[in-house]
């Protein structure tokens, strides 16, 4: 179970900070969905491995890609988050 708290105090530790740090590197800060501008969100590609996720769950990307990922809905929120936390989904990235 997600809350916005504990994601919030996830953000901040230092393992969030790796994996971030990892993805950057490996982009070179670059959005890695237009290739185009630099990014500055790390986006979920999924929620399920949330505070354990595999690299491959995440995604650098650009705020207008961003925006546009999630415009999409090719994100995949878990249902009990959604019914559970629908206002505050969105502090999920
Ligand atoms: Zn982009
Ligand atoms: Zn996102």
């Amino acid at each position: 179970m997600i809350t916005p708290e504990e994601y919030g105090f996830y953000l901040l530790s230092e393992e969030w900070q790796e994996k971030r740090d990892s993805i950057q590197d490996f982009c070179e800060g670059i959005c890695m969905e237009c290739n185009d501008v630099h990014g500055n969100i790390l986006h979920h590609e999924t929620y399920e491995n949330i505070f354990e996720e595999p690299l491959d769950d995440l995604l650098w990307v650009c705020k207008r890609c961003h925006n546009k990922i999630h415009r999409s809905g090719r994100v995949h929120v878990p249902y009990y988050a959604k019914r559970k936390y629908k206002s505050e989904v969105q502090y999920l990235t």
